[in-house]
């Protein structure tokens, strides 16, 4: 899916189809604006799941395979172009850089986005990559809910915020092992000296001894 350059992907050949061509059934975040309108203040709600992709993601933690984003989404017809706002769910898949352990979680992204209108002023006074355009009739979610999944993934993701780690000693998960888990050891210098002091003493002074004493006659 080269999705790099946002522009040209419409432009199919004209024709008695080019309805059917651009139905945006084949991609689910493409958004047909002409239900919307250009009048200013006009608003259209868009509630809708989407496949999310796999791609989504940064080292340790990202969207899993077969995961479905689900976009509750207002989109504003303002002046300059149409203002995107809302909330999506995204789930994500990771793995824990503390334990170690693999994880799921889901993002809650808050999402506020002006796309502008080929032509418009907004357009027209900003550089290429600063805003989001309008693509003829259709506006791109991917791009954009890419880039807000993409900065808000974690790059030490942890299962849970009190997630306790390994065991230094023997690499075990500590949340998984009883809460007086621990090692002994006892340093070989000491090991001599403890040995010493627990076992019975080799020699009391004190105590006459008795010295066998050999009669042998
Ligand atoms: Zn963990
Ligand atoms: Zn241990």
């Amino acid at each position: 899916m080269p999705s790099a350059s946002p522009h040209r992907s419409g432009a199919g050949t004209p024709g008695p189809r080019a309805q059917d061509v651009r139905r945006p059934a084949a991609n689910p975040m493409r958004i047909d604006l002409r239900e919307l309108g250009r009048r200013a203040g006009a608003m259209q709600e868009l509630d809708r799941t989407v496949p999310a992709p796999h791609d989504w993601r940064v080292e340790m933690i990202g969207v899993p395979p077969e995961a479905q984003a689900h976009l509750r989404l207002r989109l504003e017809s303002v002046m300059e172009g149409v203002l995107v706002s809302g909330r999506a769910e995204v789930p994500v898949a990771g793995t824990c850089a503390r334990c170690l352990e693999p994880f799921e979680d889901t993002l809650e992204l808050d999402i506020q986005e002006l796309y502008a209108y080929a032509g418009s002023t907004t357009e027209a006074t900003s550089e290429e990559d600063e805003v989001r355009r309008i693509d003829g009739d259709f506006l791109d979610l991917e791009p954009l809910l890419r880039d807000t999944v993409v900065l808000n993934l974690p790059l030490a993701p942890v299962c849970s915020e009190d997630c306790a780690g390994l065991c230094v000693d023997c690499g075990q998960r500590l949340d998984d092992l009883p809460a007086d888990h621990s090692h002994e050891v006892v340093d070989a210098r000491w090991a001599g000296l403890a040995q010493k002091f627990s076992t019975t003493p080799a020699s009391s002074p004190g105590t006459p001894g008795e010295i066998p004493t050999t009669e042998e006659n």
